[in-house]
């Protein structure tokens, strides 16, 4: 019977979705969670109130507005899209990803990105049909190799480049000129993902409209609002409409088209913690470099890229684990993230934590 059954759904599912591993959330009850980029903080008191008194009065049998009307006119406010811009929200940032790559995918058509880079790009492609090519990055600094990245595009003619601006999970931002350079020569759409915009001052959104091929996608997730799942893409007109016939309808649900929309009336107290976490990253990474061994990339994201001394991530992330703190091991997901530990930068006494228990494992090595 299981035999039957397992041959049954190897014969009708695509070969590529076999091949899959499933993405892979580690267990967290009770350890103090860096592992996700998640935003540390929770809402004051009376914000909670009030926004517990708005969903009391918010139906649930209907269904939610469909394009999300109020909520896409605060985030193109909050987020300084361009005026003559237009915008579409995704169930997340990754929704809007995979709204991209089914409106472009064929047989021949190729999804175009940095490795070591975020992996739903090669992911999403995948499930689409869609090739992914990975140009790799400068060894050194996760620089773009600009030569390569040029040749990659000559050679392929992806459909979409996709460019985390910072990349995760390196932390980094690249050249704005280089960028610029992809921006032209790309065949077809550039997307600048600016995941981290919270704790950048860099961005491409005031270039919107300077390039047809340009748009720029932004996620409420990192700023604090990741159980929302929230996403946005800016761009003009003629793509964007495009894009938004994929777009199951009611993709963006009641209660987060209700919640984000209160939120971003209280951005101020959202800007405040994202500062807090700007400062906190700063410390942080003079304490981590200040311990035998490890390397601390720069970064201008809520993570470090942290080094650990050859062959030992693994020591380093169980002994943290065994410790209580839950960092991601990226020690084999790519070579040039080898002995690569990425810890998110959390609250001070989070930080104080981090640093200790990394200080002991240390010792313990
Ligand atoms: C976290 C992350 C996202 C995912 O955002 P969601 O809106 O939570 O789906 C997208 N891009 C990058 C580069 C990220 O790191």
């Amino acid at each position: 019977m299981t035999d039957e059954l397992n041959r049954l759904v190897e014969n009708w599912v695509r070969p590529e979705i076999l091949a899959l591993r499933a993405y892979h959330v580690q267990p967290a009850q009770g350890m103090v969670k860096l592992d996700a980029m998640e935003n540390p903080y929770t809402w004051p008191d009376e914000l909670r109130d009030a926004w517990a008194a708005l969903l009391r009065d918010t139906d649930v049998n209907r269904y939610p507005d469909p394009t999300a009307r109020v909520l896409s006119e605060r985030l193109k406010e909050a987020m300084q899209v361009p005026a003559d811009m237009r915008v579409l929200l995704g169930n997340g940032s990754d929704e809007l990803i995979q709204m991209i790559a089914m409106s472009l995918s064929g047989p021949s058509r190729s999804v175009l990105s940095v490795d070591p880079g975020f992996v739903m790009y090669r992911m999403i492609a995948t499930f689409c049909g869609m090739r992914y090519v990975g140009a790799p990055l400068n060894a050194q600094d996760f620089s773009l190799d600009l030569p390569a990245l040029l040749q990659a595009m000559d050679e392929h003619q992806p459909a979409v480049v996709f460019l985390a601006y910072p990349n995760n999970p390196t932390g980094n931002l690249y050249d704005a000129k280089a960028v610029e350079e992809i921006i032209r020569a790309a065949p077809g759409l550039v997307v600048i993902d600016e995941a981290y915009a919270p704790f950048t001052d860099a961005t491409f959104m005031s270039r919107l409209g300077e390039f047809d091929n340009l748009l720029v996608m932004r996620t409420v997730s990192k700023m604090g609002l990741a159980g929302l799942r929230l996403g946005l893409l800016a761009g003009p007109a003629a793509w964007i409409d495009q894009f938004d016939k994929v777009r199951l309808p009611y993709n963006i649900n009641v209660l987060t088209q209700a919640s984000a929309d209160f939120a971003l009336r209280h951005k101020a107290v959202f800007d405040e913690q994202t500062e807090a976490i700007r400062r906190e990253r700063g410390r942080l990474a003079a304490a981590l470099r200040e311990i035998d061994g490890l390397q601390v990339f720069p970064s201008e994201a809520n993570f470090l890229l942290v080094r650990t001394p050859k062959g030992q991530a693994v020591d380093w992330f169980t002994g943290l684990r065994d410790r209580g703190v839950l960092v991601k091991n990226l020690d084999g997901a790519h070579p040039l993230l080898d002995d690569c530990l990425r810890p998110t930068v959390g609250t001070p006494a989070e930080s104080d934590k981090l640093i200790t228990e990394m200080q002991a494992v240390a010792k313990a090595i």
